[in-house]
């Protein structure tokens, strides 16, 4: 029978949702669902110093709010919690004493200075650091005499030092590195808890981990995990690394430099669905041309064989593509909560029917934080340059555009149900009446109402929003406007 297969996010609580740590949960969930298995989540907070409050919550929240449901983690506990490291920290002990007694580990006790001299040594010769095994050759009594005098010690793999370790990635293949160039890593710190290099191997092994998914950048480490494994007789899991996500310059992406992490991306507007479509195609790609995936048809489409190794670029174009994708498939209602805190923020002008903004708004929206933009003429009519009337296609003048507004006037009047439909057929009534186009007639008064060369909706449906009152004050303002201009002109 074939084993169930496990998957597990292991993030650092660093709090900060870099777009890669995002695409290695998605695609740990992705290969456990897709084979009906399990998503476990492991908090990995061995290293204190980079702890960052609230950071847990967090993860927890972006879990959730991508849908990436696990199975098994610290708030709903599973068959092997604990699942933070810090709460496991008696588990590692006992396993690095038995790679001593296998020969495998040993005792270090040297001291921060003697190590940090040798790095700068090596610095200077311009060679990589790597530690030269002083305490490799402590003698048993010298060991228990500085074990019992309570001198702080480190345990640290002993590697080959002779051939090469091999192993194979479900991405890049077979993968070699000569057992020189392995360091002998720190297993236990001197605080007593376990590095990363350890812990990640103890708790895969035990929580029966049988796909280890991450980032490329943990390649060159994993003969050493390999040899740990080798060490304890332990099954070695499927290795599954993802390449690098890089800008489209080919440079990282990091915090530092404002690159914008996940919770970032939400406030600047795009939307969460939209996001995770497109970073699960950072890396990966189906057997058809499709590029619109529901997370359902991900699970049902993934397959590690399409993850591909060289770097993706992670483009705010496409992702912007994306969610204009997203939004317009939206219902009108759904756009609508979407869009409601923003119109809400931006529309002080309580007479605006905030929904039929938003229907206006829906087609012509890619992100939402761009609605603000887009809807301040609701608010107040400010001073706007003339030339905006004049418009080749429309083949609309100063002059006659100051002719449509004036013969609007009356009919606007004439209109006591006002919506879009009276509206509508009133002014067509008058474009006929007038013998001329109905641009010459909608544009200017859409211009006089707005003040904006662009904006959504045009004269029917803006004058529909501000109401009848509010319309014919802004028509009369165009009139005036444009009279004192051609007046000026003479
Ligand atoms: N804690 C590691 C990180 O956040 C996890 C790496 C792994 O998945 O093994 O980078």
């Amino acid at each position: 029978m074939q084993r169930e297969v496990r998957t597990r996010y292991a993030p650092s609580p660093t709090g900060y949702m870099h777009i890669g740590n995002l695409r290695t949960a998605l695609y740990e969930y992705l290969i456990a669902k897709s084979q009906n298995g399990k998503f476990i989540l492991r908090i990995e907070d061995t290293d204190q110093e980079r702890l960052v409050e609230g950071a847990v919550d967090i993860i927890y929240k972006t879990l959730k709010l991508c849908g990436l449901q696990h199975d098994e983690g610290p708030d709903i506990g599973g068959p092997y919690a604990p699942y933070v490291q810090s709460e496991r920290k008696d588990t590692y002990l006992p396993y690095a004493k038995e790679l001593i007694e296998k020969g495998h580990a040993y005792y270090c006790f040297c001291s921060k200075e003697r190590l940090d001299a040798l790095r700068k040594e090596a610095e200077e010769k311009g060679q990589t650091y790597m530690y030269d095994r002083h305490c490799l050759g402590l003698s048993k009594e010298e060991i228990e005499e500085k074990l019992k005098s309570g001198q702080p010690y480190v345990i640290r793999q002993k590697m080959p030092r002779e051939g090469s370790t091999s192993f194979e990635d479900a991405v890049y293949g077979t993968i070699t590195i000569e057992n020189n160039m392995l360091e002998d890593q720190i297993l236990i710190k001197s605080d007593g808890l376990p590095t990363y290099n350890f812990a990640n191997v103890i708790d895969d092994h035990l929580m029966g981990i049988t796909h280890v998914v991450r980032g490329s950048e943990y390649l060159s480490s994993t003969p050493k995990y390999n040899l740990l494994y080798d060490a304890f007789g332990w099954e070695i899991p499927v290795y599954v690394h993802l390449p690098l996500i890089v800008k489209p310059d080919g440079s990282k992406i990091s915090k530092r430099k404002g690159d914008a992490g996940f919770h970032d991306l939400i406030e600047m507007g795009y939307l969460v669905k939209a996001i995770i479509n497109y970073i699960a195609l950072l890396g990966w790609s189906p057997e058809s041309n499709q590029e619109i995936f529901s997370l359902e048809e991900l699970v049902k489409e993934f397959n590690i064989k399409h993850i591909s190794k060289s770097p993706s670029a992670f483009d705010m174009d496409k992702l912007r593509w994306f969610n204009a994708q997203y939004i317009r498939a939206m219902t009108p209602d759904e756009f609508y909560e979407h869009a409601r805190p923003y119109l809400e923020k931006a529309i002080t002008n309580k007479n605006i029917d905030l929904k039929k903004v938003s229907k206006l708004l829906q087609a012509r929206t890619e992100v939402l934080t761009e609605i603000p933009s887009k809807v301040g003429f609701l608010n107040e009519l400010t001073d706007y340059d003339l030339n905006i009337y004049v418009h080749k296609k429309m083949k609309t003048t100063l002059e006659n555009s100051l002719e449509s507004l004036k013969a609007a006037v009356p009919v606007l009047e004439s209109i006591e149900d006002w919506n879009e439909e009276t509206i509508h057929n009133k002014l067509l009534e008058l474009v006929n009446q007038m013998g001329i186009k109905n641009g010459q007639l909608l544009w200017p008064i859409r211009t006089a109402i707005t003040g904006w060369e662009v904006t959504p909706g045009g004269a029917v449906e803006i004058a529909d929003l501000l109401g009848k009152e509010e319309t014919l004050r802004r028509v009369h303002i165009g009139i005036e406007r444009l009279e004192k201009a051609l007046a000026g002109n003479c």
